[in-house]
């Protein structure tokens, strides 16, 4: 047997391979829907194994993925950490300068990517060849290799050829096994290491019946991406679970998801809210059969109420999570506690909308601005710090974030919550000044930063605003320089944060005003224009389809 006596997430896969050969892995990818078995999976990653190993590659070398979710993203899951190496998964809808400094920050040896993305890394790349110098070969998702300047093999190609055995080392516990960026409110994203033990016991938490269980007996389908937090693990927790699974594929639109949901029978799903609102939408209009559908998993951003009812009156069970990537990321869910099961529907629906009670195997702390616990009665708040087995205890060679975000070995997640006398967390705020659109980050800082280089802004500040459909959509509040033309003002800085960010950065709104409040220690006041201009309307229907992230 594969991987010792060590915490490490080869046992899943071999005894996924072993009990349940004939398991389905359903994958939709830009060559059309693939169907295989454990049995095959297992033989493709030992080929993935064998390749890696004979380029060279082993512990201490990062391997990076920009990928969508699909067969060939799941076998580097398995792949790459079995043999020794560390996933890093890199997430490509962020702006090329983010993707730039990931990757020259990781020293990644290889990238996997999508051939949808190729355009998207080959930019990155143009614009500064030099922090791509660690990367030694890229290689394409599929059969073939598009027409590219970067030195690419296809995936196919790579792995052909080598055994459908390979001999799994013995992994260390302690052993980075993956990695993934989060992002910064200054613009310079955090990496945070996995361990093989870190990656081992979230499997563990998520498979008991307050995680995420799953069962040999479920089909899961993943929506929240693979580039970013292990598709929150599911990938792992559904083979150590033995379901079945189902990989979306590139830009799933809700019309791709339903019909995954109707065909393969998918039981349980995941993702952020956004992706559920489209699907929601879609059922409204459509016919489409959701019997199959137990659970949907939604995190990433507060799931609103009116979704959990309206799944709720279709049979299908939302439940509410909470986590990031320093927490591998699932850290909370909201299951209802047993007192509250014959509670009437309104007063489980309130518990439901929280963020959720800690999963077992973490400790928490609600610490106020005097550093003192807050009491759990719903109404005071403070700043959440967790810590456990999948929790991080530093930013990957950071020692200025090591020494601001953790504490007495909890790490200090910047969510402001309250918790009620059941225990129930709530996030009230986020003290990181970061805006969240569509369950990707946009730093409200670098925003800013961007909007006042432009030679007709005095100051300019950022925050977000709730909306609809994205959560939250950024809002700027620009004071122009004397005698400016803000006509044309609002375009032209459409253009120029365009110039160096992608299109859904793009402020949806600017405001034009005459000075920019201040705080007492000459900070832009962001609480009082979150007050005086955080209402909907003003971005309501502003925000272009093709602003959404990944378009
Ligand atoms: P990330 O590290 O990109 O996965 O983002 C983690 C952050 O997303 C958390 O610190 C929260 O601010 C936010 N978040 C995650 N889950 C939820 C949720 N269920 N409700 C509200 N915000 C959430």
């Amino acid at each position: 047997m594969p991987g010792g006596t060590d915490q490490t997430l080869a046992p899943f896969l071999w005894r996924a391979e072993q009990l349940y050969p004939e398991t389905e892995v359903v994958s939709r990818t830009h060559e059309g829907v693939v169907r295989y078995d454990y049995d095959e999976y297992g033989d493709r990653t030992a080929q993935l194994a064998g390749a890696l190993d004979d380029a060279g590659y082993g512990e201490g070398d990062r391997i990076g993925t920009f990928c969508w979710n699909h067969h060939r993203h799941f076998e580097t899951y398995f792949g790459v950490p079995g043999m020794g190496a560390q996933l890093h998964t890199i997430n490509p809808l962020l702006p090329d300068k983010h993707v730039q400094y990931i990757v020259e920050n990781a020293e990644d040896r290889t990238l996997f990517v999508d051939r949808s993305f190729l355009p998207k890394l080959e930019g990155a790349y143009a614009d500064d060849p030099s922090s791509f110098e660690s990367v030694e070969r890229y290689v394409v998702m599929g059969e073939s290799v598009p027409d590219t300047d970067l030195e690419a093999v296809a995936y196919e190609s790579f792995i052909d050829g080598h055994p459908t055995e390979y001999d799994w080392p013995d992994n260390d516990a302690d052993q980075p096994a993956g990695m993934c960026y989060t992002s910064g409110t200054t613009g310079r994203p955090k990496g945070v290491e996995y361990t093989q033990s870190m990656l081992w016991s979230h499997t563990m938490a998520l498979q008991q019946p307050q995680g995420i269980p799953l069962d040999d007996d479920d089909v899961v389908m993943p929506v929240v991406p693979m580039f970013h937090v292990n598709a929150w693990g599911l990938p792992f927790s559904a083979t150590a679970g033995a379901a079945k699974h189902v990989y979306p594929g590139p830009q799933p639109e809700p019309a791709d998801l339903a019909r995954l949901i109707e065909e393969e029978g998918v039981t349980v799903t995941a993702g952020v809210p956004t992706v559920w609102l489209g699907l929601m939408e879609y059922v409204k209009d459509n016919d489409v059969d959701l019997s199959a559908l137990d659970r949907l998993v939604v995190g990433g951003s507060a799931a609103p109420e009116a979704m959990i009812r309206f799944f709720d009156d279709r049979d299908v069970e939302l439940l509410h999570a909470w986590g990031m990537t320093e927490t591998s990321p699932v850290g909370a869910a909201a299951h209802v506690k047993r007192d509250l099961r014959d509670a009437d529907y309104e007063t489980r629906l309130e518990k439901r909308s929280k963020q959720g009670l800690i999963t077992p195997g973490l400790a928490f702390r609600v610490v106020d601005d005097d550093g003192g616990e807050v009491p759990w009665n719903g109404e005071d708040f403070g700043e959440l710090w967790v810590k456990g087995p999948w929790v991080t205890t530093e930013y990957f060679g950071r020692p200025d974030a090591n020494q601001a975000e953790f504490e007495d070995g909890y790490l200090k997640t910047g969510d402001v919550v309250s918790v009620d006398e059941d225990g129930y967390l709530k996030i009230v705020d986020r003290a990181k000044d970061v805006i969240k659109s569509g369950g990707e980050w946009i730093s409200s800082q670098e925003l800013e930063n961007e909007l006042m280089a432009h030679e007709d802004v005095s100051e300019a500040a950022v925050v977000g605003v709730p909306h609809d459909r994205w959560q939250e959509r950024p809002l700027a509040l620009v004071v122009p320089v004397e005698g400016a033309d803000t006509g044309a003002l609002e375009s032209s800085l459409r253009d120029h944060v365009l110039e160096s960010y992608p299109k859904w950065w793009v402020p949806d709104t600017v405001v034009f005003i005459d000075e920019v409040p201040k705080t007492a220690t000459g900070k832009f006041n962001k609480q009082a224009l979150r007050e005086e201009y955080g209402d909907e309307s003003l971005v309501e229907g502003r925000v272009p389809d093709d602003a959404a992230p990944g378009s």
